[in-house]
């Protein structure tokens, strides 16, 4: 007997024992079709005289991921069995059931190998229940289950950090009576056919977990220390403390009850916004590594090897990049001064690791040993990649482009990272412009996740296919974008800088402006992140740019800083006053002075201003901003806007990034208050909401993913 059902089930007899294969790839997701086949294989296995024991089984890859993401929140989710009752059902078995592990075990699917009476586990099997990383408690009795199983405090640790452990670090637990050597003869089913056999052999009763004692011998005092430390560690995010409490309760209440406790408050933190926001995160990564228009069979080009040109703050973080990634990089400058002070500076980042025990010394060496420092750019010849990374100005990539053009080799691939330059005319400075992209990394490039994509209208798919893939390699989320000036990110920062500047007409400071953007949860406000990067160098931006339109400059009170030499930390004052060696921002008289002046030369009496309407103005402008960008097709989805500002500008995780804040507010309330601000007197006209805005709003929608 050997039959699939609908759901992704395999049935098969060995002797007095039923089989019971998960078979939904990738991971046997618990979806509703598989849970249902599930349910129905046992009670035939129940009711059949000629099964006497049950063996359930995944894929060599997959005992079973878990749930079934996709279905979370909507009606299948909630389709009996749901996912307790099928554990339920499982566990009062009075036939034994023994799980069979290999691959991942997680989440979900650790809670059903749970039910399980007894488990068989490949040594390399990863056993987790990861639910705390979606804002989540594990739902389907894994709070009650694993402490059983693992005792009080190793369950707990597991289940607030969510990080997955292989199968053999469990061994001598109750949650592998078994362990197969991946080297072993005969694979894990085998080995848990034969588990059942003698079993039934020796006449073993099921071991039903939930009927397991608790162990721990100060289980209360432990707990009371449990919550003071995840306490101080979560952060603003609720999941944590609501998986100790629930641990708790396999202390404290009789197990149905705390089962039920456990399911309750799994529901309340799906509803919260915190785990929302998380899980729009987590499925804005898997929805930003596939383009839409990109035909999916596209072949990345192999890279084995780089340049990086120009060893400034930002050639010198890439190099590190490609070099933690095991890339050979060929670093070239135009002086020795330069590139001796860029090679430096390197050393200096992996010295200053290595002393904080973050690098072994032998891996610094590994990695210093793939740079080829060069003043000759015949070094570029053989190269698979090239980045640019020279002064922000067309002249000089003009002709950086144009000698890359003459040198390197067909299907090289020329990337510029560029802020704001015009990647097509870049790109038009060569004869291959299919294989011009811009590689938008973001300051300390060694540091940021971010990766901005600029395809140019020329950019071959398999150039983005390659950059994707390259991205991966860094351990950096890459986000498409458009060529447009600044592309996602800079494009809508210049709104959010407008809009704090203007606060600080209207009467705000910029220590209240920072504070309660900071308070919102963005790592840094918009002026002490100025002083930190500099001001000299939007002063300088802002200068070329009026003189490239032949228009006077927009005044702004940063001028007036820099004028007045300030250029913020490296000068020692800039928005802030900074003492001697030290980077706190502190407040400073003499820029509230030059506000004031400001305010009185363009005929402004500051007003309150409220940490509310701050954050409002702020986070709106670059919403607004974000609804041009998306109706342009400069990014393919709101998702990848809020990955942007999530890894690039320190955006709070548990917002879920501009766009799915401003959803969680509601749009119709976003366009009321854009509208609002739109009519007041001498209003910037881009507070005007933007076409897309207003008619989601008026539908009734979101930004759909
Ligand atoms: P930087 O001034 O620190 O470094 C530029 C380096 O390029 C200098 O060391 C200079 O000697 C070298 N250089 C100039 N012309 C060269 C040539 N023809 N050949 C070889 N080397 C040459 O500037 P940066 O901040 O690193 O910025 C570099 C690029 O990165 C700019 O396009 C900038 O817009 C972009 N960018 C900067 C940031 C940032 O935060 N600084 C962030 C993202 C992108």
């Amino acid at each position: 007997m050997n039959e699939a059902t609908p759901g992704g089930l395999q049935v098969a007899r060995r002797g007095a024992v039923a089989l019971l294969t998960m078979d939904r790839p990738p991971v046997n997701g618990l979806g509703a079709a598989l849970r249902l086949a599930l349910a129905q294989a046992l009670d035939e296995a129940l009711a059949d005289p000629a099964v006497r024991a049950i063996v359930l089984a995944g894929s060599a890859r997959a005992f079973s991921g878990g749930a079934d993401v996709t279905e979370f929140g909507t009606p299948a989710a909630a389709r009996e069995p749901r996912l307790p009752t099928l554990i339920g059902r499982l566990e009062d078995s009075p036939k034994p059931v023994v799980a069979a592990i290999a691959g991942v075990c997680l989440g979900g699917g650790l809670e059903l190998a749970m039910g399980c009476h007894f488990r068989v586990a490949r040594s390399d099997a990863s056993l987790g229940l990861p639910e705390v990383k979606l804002g989540l408690l594990p739902g389907a009795g894994g709070t009650q289950r694993l402490p059983r199983l693992v005792g009080l405090e190793r369950a707990l640790n597991l289940i607030v950090s969510g990080a997955p452990a292989p199968a053999a670090s469990f061994a001598g637990t109750a949650l592998v009576d078994a362990l197969v050597e991946p080297s072993a003869p005969g694979d894990v089913v085998e080995a848990a056919v034969a588990f059942a056999e003698t079993v039934l052999a020796e006449g073993r009763a099921p071991r039903r977990t939930r009927a397991l004692p608790v162990e721990h011998p100060q289980a209360e005092a432990f707990l009371q220390f449990a919550r003071h430390s995840v306490a101080a560690a979560a952060g603003p995010f609720p999941a944590p403390r609501r998986c100790v409490e629930a641990v708790a309760l396999s202390v404290t209440r009789p197990v149905d009850e705390a089962l039920r406790l456990e399911r309750e408050a799994f529901l309340a933190l799906m509803a919260t916004p915190e785990s929302r926001a998380l899980r729009h995160v987590f499925a804005a990564e898997r929805a930003a590594a596939r383009l839409p228009d990109l035909p999916p069979d596209t072949a990345p080009r192999p890279i084995a090897s780089v340049a990086v040109i120009g060893a400034g703050t930002m050639g010198g973080g890439i190099a590190m990049s490609f070099l933690n990634a095991g890339l050979p990089v060929v670093l070239l400058e135009q002086t020795q001064a330069a590139l001796d002070r860029g090679v430096a500076t390197i050393r200096r980042n992996y010295e200053s690791s290595a002393k904080k025990g973050k690098l072994s010394a032998e891996e610094m060496a590994r990695r210093l040993a793939r740079l080829t420092p060069t003043l000759q750019d015949e070094a570029l010849r053989e190269v698979d990649l090239v980045v640019e990374a020279v002064f922000e100005d067309l002249g000089v990539k003009e002709a950086v482009f144009r000698r890359l053009d003459a040198l390197c080799r067909p299907g090289a691939i020329l990337a510029t990272n560029t802020s704001y330059l015009d990647v097509n005319r870049i790109a038009a400075f060569t004869t291959r412009p299919a294989d011009v992209v811009g590689l938008h990394f973001f300051s300390p490039a060694n540091v940021m996740r971010l990766l901005e994509v600029v395809r140019a209208a020329h950019t071959a798919p398999e150039v983005l296919a390659t950059s994707l893939a390259l991205a991966r390699r860094l351990g950096k989320i890459a986000v498409v974008a458009g060529v447009c000036d600044g592309f996602i990110g800079n494009r809508m920062l210049a709104r959010y800088g407008a809009a704090a500047h203007d606060l600080l007409v209207a009467g705000a400071t910029p220590q209240q402006v920072d504070g309660a953007l900071q308070r919102f949860g963005l790592a840094m406000g918009p002026f002490r992140m100025g002083d930190l990067a500099g001001l000299d160098i939007g002063w300088a931006t802002r200068k070329r740019r009026a003189a490239e339109a032949g228009v006077p400059m927009r005044p702004v009170i940063a001028d007036r800083l820099c004028e007045a030499g300030r250029f913020g930390q490296k000068t020692g004052a800039g928005w802030y006053r900074y003492e001697a060696g030290r980077r706190e921002p502190l407040p400073d008289p003499v820029t509230e002075g030059l506000i004031a002046q400001f305010r009185d030369e363009h005929g402004v009496t500051p007003r309150a201003v409220s940490d509310a309407e701050v954050v409002e103005r702020c986070l709106y402008a670059l919403v607004n901003e974000g609804a041009r960008i998306l109706e342009e097709g400069i990014a393919a989805r709101a998702s990848d806007i809020d990955l942007v500002y999530l890894n690039g500008y320190g955006h709070p995780l548990h917002r879920g990034g501009p766009m799915f804040h401003a959803e969680t507010v509601g749009l119709p309330n976003v366009v009321r208050a854009l509208r609002r601000f739109a009519a007041e007197p001498a209003a910037d006209p881009s507070w005007t909401p933007a076409p897309l805005l207003l008619r989601l709003a008026e539908a009734g929608r979101g930004f759909g993913g």
